[in-house]
């Protein structure tokens, strides 16, 4: 029988748990140890470690403390691993809890961390998500309903020293070019809210000062937001500490390209089934410096898709250069706005982008000065037809149900 390492009890907190940590460290001992070849359970918190609740209030979502994400599971050592090598993760399965059958997604306030659209929906939203099996729907986002793709959001090995010192140092440099912004431009180590596994005493306090948040993905992977990084893949990770030091969280039930809602996805605690093997000097050998995988060979099928084009034209006609993020947001809002003609209020469209399997895709770069991306939006989610036609879109939504919404007190 597969041995679970790592076990989590959603009923206690994951400060008290000292498999679990928050910040990226080589100091971080490793919670378990296992040899090329074998495979073993992890289970996960939801990234906030249970601060968001399923109930009928956004509060949670506005009020939240971001420094205490994203909660790990891990770090896992393995035998042999060595700085230069591959670490070959095969994720065998993974899924939600049985008795824990819901998620969540949330915008998060401007004033909080915001999102991808902060500008045009500053409020914290949130929706609840039920499972059933392999399917989710709403009781916040009426009318869509789709087969999960259920992947972790976070996954990567422990930093070396050296490669933390870059982390930290470039990202304060980051933020040095405008350091009163809100969201910030990136996230500074942060000691108060640190969990920093099994270290203790002065050790720990020293890598809690410099402990690298969580938040962007890195080198290393970390939190890439991937949806097809699902059960079945199969990735490789540079590995630069002895032992690799492997760790992950923050499991989505699905989540559209690009995660725009940030709070996004379907996000779930659960339990990931995982295989490690190890290619020694591959990162020199291929080349690597960031993972590289291999998908499932099983996913949902969404074979017809309506496709939302957008340019590098921002939403008050200015002309930015061959810029993907700004092309990429208006294919979004342009998105937003086509579905809240059949009755969803933006907030709910909103959720549809960030959970459905919706697909983003960089579609040119180089029309100067447009930059073109495109958001393909599966037409078979939805319980009616979504295709344009020549009679006009037909409401089908009455509109007296809504994502839950927290104004800013
Ligand atoms: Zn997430």
């Amino acid at each position: 029988m597969t041995e679970t390492l790592i076990k989590v009890d959603l009923a206690t907190s994951p400060y008290d748990n000292d498999q679990i940590h928050n910040r990226w460290h080589p100091d971080l001992p490793m919670v378990a140890t296992v040899k090329p070849g074998d495979d073993f359970i992890i289970e996960c918190y939801d990234w906030t470690g249970g601060f968001i609740k399923n109930d009928e209030s956004a509060a949670d979502v506005r009020d939240i403390d971001l420094s205490i994400v994203h909660f790990l599971s891990g770090p896992i050592g393995v035998e042999g691993a060595e700085p230069g090598d591959l670490l070959v993760v095969d994720i065998l399965d993974i899924g939600a809890f049985k008795n824990n059958a819901w998620g969540f997604n949330g915008v998060f306030s401007q004033k909080n961390g915001g999102g991808f659209l902060t500008e045009q929906y500053p409020e914290a939203m949130k929706s609840i998500w039920d499972f059933q099996g392999m399917f989710t729907k709403s009781r916040h986002v009426p009318g869509v309903s789709f087969a999960g793709l259920i992947h972790p959001g976070l996954i990567g090995c422990l930093p070396s020293k050296s490669l933390l010192e870059t982390w930290n140092t470039r990202e304060q440099g980051l933020i040095d070019t405008n350091p009163t912004r809100v969201p910030g431009l990136a996230n500074p180590p942060f000691a108060p809210t640190a969990h920093m596994g099994r270290l203790k005493g002065d050790a720990r306090d020293a890598a809690a000062a410099t402990g690298a948040r969580t938040v962007p993905p890195r080198e290393h992977g970390g939190n890439c937001d991937i949806k097809d990084l699902s059960r079945g893949a199969k990735v490789y990770f540079p590995v630069y500490v002895d032992g690799a030091g492997l760790s992950l969280g923050d499991l989505h039930f699905s989540q559209g390209d690009g995660e725009i809602t940030f709070c996004g996805a379907i996000e779930m605690p659960g339990w990931a089934h995982l295989k490690v093997e190890l290619i020694k000097g591959g990162m020199a050998k291929y080349g690597i410096k960031n993972p590289i995988f291999k998908p499932s060979p099983i996913k949902p099928v969404y074979n017809d898709h309506l496709i939302f084009e957008g340019i590098s034209v921002d939403e008050n006609g200015g002309q930015h250069y061959l810029d993907v993020t700004v092309a990429y947001r208006q294919a979004c809002l342009n998105a937003i706005e086509y579905l809240k003609k059949f009755g969803f209020t933006g907030g709910q469209a909103y959720s549809i982008l960030g959970t459905a399997p919706v697909q983003g895709h960089i579609s040119g770069v180089v029309d100067v000065p447009n930059a073109c991306a495109t958001l393909w939006i599966p037409t078979e989610i939805f319980d009616f037809d979504i295709r344009p036609g020549a009679d006009g879109p037909t409401r089908y939504l009455s509109g007296d149900v809504d994502v839950l919404h927290a104004p800013d007190l």
